[in-house]
């Protein structure tokens, strides 16, 4: 099912993109590696904003997707299309627990 979805965007809690190696750091865009240095990136949060905005209350009533977690999302837009992505069930597999017991 694909749809549009209002999140909480106004709350976006990523700051910016920060490389792992190098400390460089990046505004949030669709990038995942280092101009200096080739080293992964990893996004900057601000806590203090996670802390005053974000509660598993808020989280729990997101849309059963991907986007529930949205507060944590890199995504600068307001206009995200939410294809069902995420939320996929942990299912215990006895065969596969028993063949590495
Ligand atoms: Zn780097």
């Amino acid at each position: 099912m694909t749809q549009a979805i209002e999140t909480q965007s106004a709350t976006a809690t990523a700051t910016a993109l920060k490389c792992k190696e190098c400390g460089a750091e990046y505004e949030l865009q669709a990038k995942h590696v280092c101009d200096c240095c080739f080293g992964p990136l990893e996004v900057k949060y601000d806590y203090n904003a996670i802390r005053r905005t974000v509660t598993r209350q808020t989280i729990e009533a997101g849309p059963n997707s991907i986007w529930r977690y949205r507060s944590f999302l890199p995504v600068a837009t307001d206009n995200v299309i939410d294809v069902g992505t995420g939320m996929t069930p942990l299912v215990k597999s006895h065969r596969l627990a028993r063949a590495w017991a």
